[in-house]
């Protein structure tokens, strides 16, 4: 007996070919037919007539890792119909864990707004920590990379230098074990320390590691404002060296760069010519969020958050900190186009919100001068919303077939999160490309935005078996109503679950199931080269 009919489907089956109708059975954790064949027994038949049933989507640029010990259910992904969260982007991520570095993991986690679990980080490589996120149970499907940070401080502190021999070779020892374990790649951080510190020889010969084995080398790319184009020409030369798959992370035309859209797919489209492996992924919105440190310059950084907070607060380095705070906001098109999220100190949890624009003119300082005092209040910790891209831009990146949906988001619970300042990615980015940019605006095709957000993020990563509705491949589905799907999550009103998903499987099991949870958490690490197991297993 199946466990699972979907009777009359329009299925869009993820490699973007044109919607059928179809039945599709699943038995345990695989679909096991897809035709004719509803009148089998199951425990469970859905009528699926008028609604499309597709691959669970699969967030390439997830940052869920930060989240998931508070909210094991990511209900914000839920509703979006994503059933696998590649976590441990931009260089960020929870493992290695160097024995007597813990502190200086923690601190530099706890800058970027990670949650950690309550016990600490008790684990050392990348399968204690899978093991630890199986036990958490969550209700997706976790398929982490090896964040370059966590990497770079294991084996060599959080400094401002390069690695000597025997630490890049430390690196690239952790990295490989990683991988071993099952890791689908290294992402890196290029923007914040010490990922920063890192020169392109470095990352290079840490991309030789991936190349055997085919992993993916996934960059939050050196510049995305001024820097973009010289940027995109460091990961176009890493993958030329390393022969590695490259991603960049979350494509955009940023401040200056406003209109350069093309450009930069221009410049892709050109290294791909050339035989080199590189894609990008991208989320539908015009504005960023990242954490409002990013305007401090690099060199501020240089060994960790409490040299940071050590030089913010002195009087000496000042002038030259508040010169170049104010060119790096000027950069990102200025105060006004700079909102504040997440500042957790009692005194000012009511910036959150507000404008830095606004908060300096109620301070009587320069915007500079109120970053400094916000980092120094906050301890680091103060997330921002940077409004600095155009509309053009983000349908030009996302109408690209080389470009995959990427949330750079994270799972929340609107209930739990409400009051907190957050970028609405986290809650609409899928919903928002198959209402706005397929429906209303006819900017690509439903079998083309499914794809990007299936089989293109699947092949990206060496996905075998997830990514298409086909017999054999794991029951990872998601049943949506095409006319509602949508996105409801707002700048000023960001804690609002998508609309439109009526079930979701994940491995199987419904998470979703008549558009409201169920409570079931089925979701599990997904281990490079382990497929096979799997399969024995479930
Ligand atoms: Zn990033």
């Amino acid at each position: 007996m199946h466990s699972t009919i979907f009777r009359g489907a329009t299925v869009v089956d993820g490699s973007g070919a044109a919607p059928v109708r179809a039945d599709v059975a699943v038995s345990g954790a695989r679909i096991v037919a897809v035709g004719p064949g509803a009148d089998a027994p199951a425990a469970s038949i859905v009528d699926a007539s008028g609604l499309v049933l597709a691959p669970g989507l699969i967030d390439i640029h997830s940052h869920t890792d930060m989240t998931l010990f508070r909210y094991p259910m990511a209900e914000s992904k839920a509703f979006q119909g994503v059933t696998v969260e590649v976590t441990g982007n931009c260089g960020l991520g929870l493992f290695p864990v160097e024995s007597g570095r813990e502190r200086e993991l923690a601190d530099y986690l706890e800058l970027h707004d990670f949650t950690l679990p309550p016990d600490g980080l008790g684990w050392s490589d990348f399968e204690g920590y899978a093991e630890r996120i199986d036990a958490l149970r969550p209700a997706l499907n976790v398929a982490p990379l090896a964040g370059h940070a966590p990497l770079r401080v294991a084996a060599m502190g959080s400094g401002d230098r390069p690695p000597t021999a025997a630490e890049l070779v430390r690196m690239r020892h952790l990295l490989a074990d990683a991988l071993r374990g099952g890791a689908w790649g290294i992402s890196t951080g290029l923007i914040y320390p010490p990922g920063s510190y890192s020169a392109t020889e470095e990352l290079v010969a840490l991309a030789r590691t991936l190349a055997t084995s085919g992993s993916l080398y996934a960059s939050h790319i050196r510049g995305e404002t001024e820097g973009l184009f010289a940027a995109l020409d460091e990961a176009v030369a890493i993958g030329r060296e390393s022969g590695a798959r490259v991603q960049v992370s979350h494509l955009k035309a940023m401040g200056r760069n406003r209109g350069r859209a093309k450009e930069a797919l221009d410049m892709l489209a050109a290294a791909r010519s050339a035989g080199i492996d590189i894609c990008a992924d991208h989320y539908p919105y015009d504005a960023s969020a990242t954490t409002l440190s990013a305007v401090v310059p690099q060199w501020a950084h240089a060994g960790g958050v409490t040299e940071l907070l050590r030089r913010l607060r002195d009087p000496a380095l000042r002038p030259r900190l508040l010169e170049e705070i104010g060119a790096a906001i000027a950069a990102r098109d200025g105060a006004d186009g700079i909102m504040l999220s997440n500042c957790p100190s009692p005194q000012n949890a009511r910036l959150s919100g507000e404008r830095l624009a606004g908060i300096a003119a109620a301070w009587g300082c320069t915007p500079a001068e109120a970053v400094i005092r916000l980092l120094v209040d906050e301890e680091g910790a103060v997330g921002a919303i940077f409004f600095s891209m155009a509309e053009e831009d983000v349908a030009t990146i996302l109408a690209d077939p080389w470009v995959a949906v990427g949330s750079d988001g994270h799972g929340l619970d609107a209930a739990d999160a409400a009051g907190e300042a957050t970028h609405p990615r986290s809650y609409g980015t899928f919903p928002r490309v198959l209402g706005r940019y397929v429906r209303e605006r006819s900017l690509l095709s439903l079998a083309e935005a499914v794809r990007k957000m299936t089989s293109l993020p699947a092949a990206r990563l060496g996905f075998t078996d997830r990514g298409l509705v086909r017999p054999g491949f794991a029951a990872d589905l998601v049943l949506f109503d095409p006319e509602t799907v949508a996105d409801l999550s707002t700048w000023a009103d960001p804690h609002r679950y998508a609309t439109g998903v009526v079930h979701l499987l994940v491995n199987g099991e419904a998470v979703i199931r008549d558009g409201a949870l169920t409570g079931n958490r089925p979701g599990r690490v997904l281990r490079k080269g382990m497929t096979g197991r799997e399969t024995k297993t479930r």
